[in-house]
């Protein structure tokens, strides 16, 4: 059994209580743990914001770690679960500056891995989803460096989570779409096939995308998606400072505007975002009741077909 030294306990303006940091959740469940070596890099998620939804492999290696190499995104409370002689590098990118910086964190994790150090990526949710994380991880294996991946909570489904609205409902959708609303030059994707993003999903969840809501909204717009479909956006998900806007697609952009929504946001299309009328579950643990409980309009209990 591996022991983590005590965090200290200073933090969480948040509703958690300090509870939860007894040695008990410290400690790794029994089994055989990878351990992080000299020269290796781990590529881990740091899922969306609340340090609770990191993996326990991703907190094992900041326990480890050397040297952590963190994007914008990564929760600074997380980073008080690091070594206090850890090197900690900030590798912030933010979205639209050239890609060229992205060739530079690359190298540098080689650097830092070919000097024996044992080197912790952390990335905000999954490093494999518009996290350039699979470019990052090929630069390292190209150049003869071991990598290990710890996949991480993305926003696009635990963020969602948090705000009570399920990607997948089997009243809703059977398959759910993930698109960026950058492309490499933080330009919107000319590349975006409107017509068949609209026909391919009852749910798109769509990151990066609060710079270009005008174009998103009249690409679906123009592909025939109803105006009243509902919209959520919820930026600065899983943290303290979350916010949701229930609205529509003829609405979004105004509202986005007139409640001052600020990224980083995921913007869900679809009726799956009804679902949060009976599941906002933060707002059941506030004490309110369920604004419907079946938004969805089924007519019966949920667990009957
Ligand atoms: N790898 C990340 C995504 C990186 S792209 C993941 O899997 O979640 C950055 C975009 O992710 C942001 O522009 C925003 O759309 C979304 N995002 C990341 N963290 C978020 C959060 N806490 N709340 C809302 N959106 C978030």
């Amino acid at each position: 059994m591996k022991r983590f030294v005590k965090p200290r306990l200073t933090r969480h303006k948040s509703d958690m209580t300090e509870s939860i940091l007894t040695d008990s959740a410290l400690t790794l469940p029994g089994g055989t743990w990878p351990t992080l070596e000299p020269g290796w890099v781990w590529l881990c998620g740091a899922g969306p914001g609340d340090p609770g939804l990191m993996t326990l492999h991703a907190i094992h290696a900041l326990r480890q770690a050397d040297a952590i190499v963190y994007d914008a995104l990564v929760s600074p409370l997380i980073l008080e679960w690091a070594r206090l002689d850890a090197e900690q590098i900030y590798a912030g990118k933010r979205g639209g500056k050239p890609s060229a910086k992205q060739a530079d964190i690359s190298l540098q994790l080689v650097d830092l891995a070919r000097a024996g150090k044992r080197v912790l990526r952390l990335k905000g949710g999954d490093p494999f989803v518009f996290g350039r994380g699979g470019e990052e991880a090929q630069t390292l294996i190209q150049h003869g460096v071991n990598v290990r991946i710890v996949p991480g909570i993305s926003a696009g489904i635990g963020g969602l989570a948090y705000a009570g609205i399920p990607v997948t409902h089997r009243d809703v959708n059977q398959s759910v779409t993930f698109v960026t609303g950058h492309d490499q030059r933080g330009e919107t994707p000319d590349t975006l096939d409107w017509d068949a993003l609209n026909r391919a999903s009852g749910v798109l969840v769509i990151y990066m995308g609060m710079k270009h809501a005008p174009t998103i909204q009249k690409g679906l717009l123009d592909a025939g998606r109803p105006k009243d479909e509902p919209v959520a956006v919820v930026s600065q998900a899983t943290t303290p400072n979350q916010q949701v806007l229930e609205t529509t697609l003829g609405a979004m952009v105004d509202d986005i505007a007139a409640n001052h929504m600020e990224p980083p946001a995921i913007i869900c299309i679809g009726r799956s975002v009804l679902m949060r009328q009976v599941l906002d579950w933060q707002a059941l643990a506030r004490g309110e009741a369920p604004r419907n409980l079946d938004p969805l309009g089924r007519g019966k209990p949920a667990e009957e077909r």
